[in-house]
């Protein structure tokens, strides 16, 4: 018993030393996060990490898919890389949000299982959640319905990661698992106007009003309610996710319920970070998507009731002067 103990002993101590983490859509808004995260408190003992883009290989070919997990050979992965847009862009490109990123989670996850990766961490997101639905929404509703008809096509393909994951561990026992954050924002963020969320084009249309002393145009009505996720906040959790959660069924990591604002106070709340002094107008001629996506984060306030969130206006105050600071590099 005693030698069993000691080699079970040595095995896990193998297990801590030994984590190669390779992170798909290394080069977006999440994957710098973690990246700066890591760079800020050290990689854990034992920890080797590989950020890749899209030029390491396109995730959308298998062959590619496999040539790169062959290459770096992950124990864990965590898997960022996917067609990525604001609501704008989603209601223009339904179909090709559904088949790239139906394509790429096919390929990561099964190339994973493939080369024996033990855990992969996935990300889906609250907009992949039902449109007619009680409040709020946890982890149990996910399928409870349709989604929004802007996003039908990331919708549905984000929720089949779920099904995947619980499809690996019914067939090979597999703890392959997903997070689902709510709106994220921060440095290295899409700050292209027709294309990005909606913080990020706030940010760019108000410094190009200020600019060129015209009205700032927020689009809708300013009523739809978010709950807004400071990238290097959700990137610490992430980091939590892939060392200490342990389930398959996924978990959604989000500021309280309380902390939700209209779209009107967000465009504020960046007016007064950049200073802007000019007139904002509300174009509702433009769409305002689900009015909300209300979720609890009572799951991960159970597993880690201390931690604790960026204030929203600090967090803005940091993402406008890295825009501002890093203009010419910024993705617009
Ligand atoms: P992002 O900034 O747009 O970055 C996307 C990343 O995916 C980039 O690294 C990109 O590589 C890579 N990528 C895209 N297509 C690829 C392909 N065919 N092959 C290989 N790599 C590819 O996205 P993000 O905001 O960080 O999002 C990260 C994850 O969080 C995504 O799964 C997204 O669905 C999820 N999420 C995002 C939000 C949000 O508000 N942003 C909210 C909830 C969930 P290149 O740089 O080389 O193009
Ligand atoms: P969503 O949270 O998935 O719906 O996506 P977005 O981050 O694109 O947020 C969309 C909400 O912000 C809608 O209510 C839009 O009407 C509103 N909005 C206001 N101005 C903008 C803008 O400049 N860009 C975007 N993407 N949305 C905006």
């Amino acid at each position: 018993r005693i030698v069993f103990f000691k080699i079970h002993w040595l095995f896990m101590q193998g297990e801590t030393r030994m984590m190669r983490v390779m992170v798909t859509g290394g080069s977006g808004l999440v994957g710098k996060a973690i990246e700066r995260v890591l760079q800020e408190e050290g990689a854990r003992e034992g920890e080797e990490w590989i950020f890749l883009t899209s030029k390491d290989a396109n995730l959308m070919d298998l062959e590619e898919t496999r040539a790169v997990f062959q290459k770096h050979r992950p124990t864990h992965v965590i898997h960022l890389a996917a067609m990525v847009g604001g609501l704008f862009k989603n209601m223009r490109q339904n179909l090709d949000f559904w088949r790239s990123n139906m394509y790429i989670n096919d390929n990561v996850l099964q190339t994973a299982h493939e080369v024996d990766v033990v855990k992969v961490v996935s990300c889906l997101s609250t907009c992949i959640f039902p449109d007619k639905t009680t409040y709020p929404i946890d982890e149990t509703m996910i399928h409870n319905g349709p989604p929004h008809d802007s996003n039908f096509g990331y919708a549905y393909a984000k929720r089949m990661i779920d099904v995947h994951n619980r499809a690996y561990f019914e067939k090979y026992d597999r703890r392959y698992t997903a997070v689902i954050p709510t709106n994220v924002f921060g440095p290295h963020d899409n700050f292209n106007i027709e294309d990005g969320h909606v913080l990020p084009g706030l940010i760019h249309k108000t410094y190009k009003a200020q600019k060129e002393g015209t009205a700032l145009h927020v689009w809708g009505s300013g009523r739809p309610l978010r709950q807004f996720i400071y990238s290097l906040d959700l990137a610490r959790l992430f980091l939590w996710v892939l060392r200490e959660y342990d389930e398959v069924d996924p978990i959604i990591l989000s500021v309280g319920e309380e902390d939700e604002v209209s779209i009107k106070e967000a465009a504020n709340v960046v007016v007064q970070a950049l200073e802007f002094k000019g007139e904002v107008v509300y174009d509702t001629s433009k769409a305002d998507g689900q009015f909300k996506k209300t979720a609890s984060n009572t799951k991960l306030r159970k597993y880690l009731p201390e931690f604790t969130f960026t204030p929203f206006p600090e967090a803005i105050k940091k993402t406008c002067d890295w825009f501002v600071d890093n203009y010419d590099i910024a993705r617009k």
